[in-house]
């Protein structure tokens, strides 16, 4: 018998992958859930002709319960990669709440429901843009660390909503796999048809992993489940994804490399003032090896996969002659695009200035030449074991020398790094996690465990919670030390308040001002994000 999976997102970058690997093993058969439209449409006779009998199409929406309801029927395997991610996220917000957020509710209500329940297996995937901005010498993290949206990024409020509600679904078996930025053949053509792309800070750091691997990923996950070769402590955790440090680079490097195809540096196209310098996200995973120890799914480096493009792309060498126009008429273009920095520069917005910048003048200290601009080389920081280590694993007070000390001043060469605070003894094995340990959590996060008792261990029975604001709410130990959830009414935004929230919280203080100073007093709107539509 094969086992039945059902795949969101077939459409997408990920989801193409994901459904190819699965096909290629003889053990599945998948059905697709696509949203009725032409492109769709053309999209279903071509996999029908490809996987026959193995693959079921299904037109319909997420947004619609009893679309839901009819796929999850009778499958053992819920795949979910559908989601509306920027830059049409970023222009069409309605559609990215109901889809990411609406769809994903329904699809773990619908599996809730199914007669299968106990049974089926609900393969998340969230995003790392979850966690918000990282600049060095924090950019190393890890699941648990706080979930800090960046300022109008309405996207990633979407998907901690939507994972959080995966999380705390009572399913018996869950994972929530936060997939990193993702290398895929067509990137360049896609990053390059919005102001979106000059959102990546050049120092940002980013661990890259490619659509290929994600693919090989999901399917050795039903393969080693199916064949009862997946450790059962797997299931009910959140994971991040990403290649290792092959894949580990910046910003800049990345958009180098893409340039390189033309026999160019990102130099002779770009400006340094064009991109953000935070407000962002991407980090380094100090734990990516753990979903690799699993599930053993890498196989291509950045590099490789940026030698597999030069020579599919052959043709992008013969713009070598031409840079000015090429930063004309492919970039420069770009800057009428209201999601573009260039274009709220145009139009004096203070508040994407502010969030993306830190202030005008950080914007105009910025250096107009690249001689002048201090870029930082991946290649100085990837040996944690070397670095100059802030270790704050434990710790429940942070100190102002910890916080001079992961302040983002200018890179002076030093490998520094440092490891947050979850808030509570990470020594422990989670079987001896008790009351104790939550109380000890919340006082980090600024606030209060209501609960007086629990079972030593049992990270999934919810506790009642109270934040700095006084707001009770219900969440497993599990969302709130190991996933980095807490306050639902006050914490995740929109609106974005995490200036005043980490003057009362300590969980958040210790990164918010990597990148951000004590005196900022910026509010974002619950609707900030809809002044470029
Ligand atoms: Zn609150």
């Amino acid at each position: 018998m094969k086992k039945r999976v059902l795949l969101t997102g077939a459409s997408g970058s990920m989801g193409s992958a994901v459904l190819e690997a699965i096909l290629s093993d003889k053990g599945f058969e998948v059905v697709v859930l696509l949203r009725r439209k032409r492109v769709n449409e053309r999209l279903a006779r071509i996999l029908t002709r490809k996987y026959h009998s193995s693959i079921e199409i299904v037109f319909g929406d997420l947004s619609n319960y009893d679309d839901c309801m009819a796929v999850v029927d009778g499958v053992d395997y819920v795949v979910h990669c559908a989601a509306i991610i920027p830059p049409v996220s970023d222009h069409n917000p309605d559609l990215a709440l109901s889809s990411n957020l609406g769809g994903t509710r329904n699809l773990v209500n619908a599996a809730k429901a199914s007669k299968n329940s106990e049974n089926i297996k609900f393969i998340n995937i969230g995003s790392v843009a979850e966690y918000g901005h990282r600049s060095y010498p924090a950019h190393w993290g890890r699941v648990g660390d706080p979930l800090l949206v960046s300022a109008y990024d309405f996207y990633a409020t979407t998907k901690v909503k939507a994972e959080r509600h995966v999380v705390e679904s009572g399913l018996e078996y869950w994972v929530s796999l936060r997939q990193s930025g993702i290398l895929y053949d067509d990137i360049l053509f896609h990053n390059m048809n919005d102001g979106l792309m000059f959102h990546t800070p050049w120092n940002c750091f980013i661990e890259w992993a490619t659509a290929r691997d994600s693919g090989r990923l999901i399917r050795n996950l039903l393969v080693l489940d199916s064949t009862e070769m997946l450790a059962p402590d797997f299931w009910r955790k959140c994971y991040n994804i990403g290649n290792g440090e092959e894949a580990r680079v910046t910003g800049f490097e990345t958009l180098d490399r893409g340039m390189n195809m033309m026999g160019r540096s990102a130099k002779d196209i770009f400006k340094p003032q064009w991109n953000a310098t935070r407000n962002f996200h991407c980090f380094w995973y100090l734990d990516s090896d753990k979903l690799n120890d699993y599930l053993g799914f890498r196989s291509e480096s950045f590099e490789a996969l940026f030698d597999h493009l030069t020579k599919k792309f052959w043709y992008f060498k013969l713009g070598k002659p031409f840079p000015k126009t090429i930063s004309r008429l492919a970039i420069q273009r770009l800057f009428h695009d209201s999601n573009a920095p260039m274009y709220w520069v145009s139009k004096n917005i203070d508040g994407r200035i502010n969030a993306f910048y830190k202030s005008w003048e950080d914007y105009q200290n910025i250096p107009r030449c690249w001689k002048d601009y201090k870029l930082i080389e991946s290649a100085s920081l990837r040996d944690i074991s070397s670095a100059q280590l802030l270790d704050l694993r434990g710790k429940t007070e942070i100190s102002a020398s910890d916080i001079a000390f992961i302040r983002n001043n200018e890179f002076d060469g030093q490998n520094r790094a440092v490891i947050f605070s979850h808030g509570y003894d990470e020594s422990k094995a989670d079987s001896q996690l008790g009351l104790e340990d939550m109380q000890s959590a919340a006082a980090f996060r600024g606030g209060r465990l209501t609960s007086s008792t629990m079972v030593a261990g049992d990270l999934y029975t919810k506790l009642e919670w109270e934040c700095h604001d006084g707001h009770k709410f219900m969440a497993s130990p599990y969302a709130v030390l190991k996933a980095g959830f807490w306050c639902p009414e006050c914490c995740q935004p929109s609106p974005w308040d995490f200036d005043r929230l980490a003057k009362k919280i300590p969980f958040y203080a210790q990164i918010w001002y990597n990148s951000h100073s004590e005196d900022e007093d910026n509010v974002f709107a619950e609707d900030c994000y809809k002044d470029i539509l």
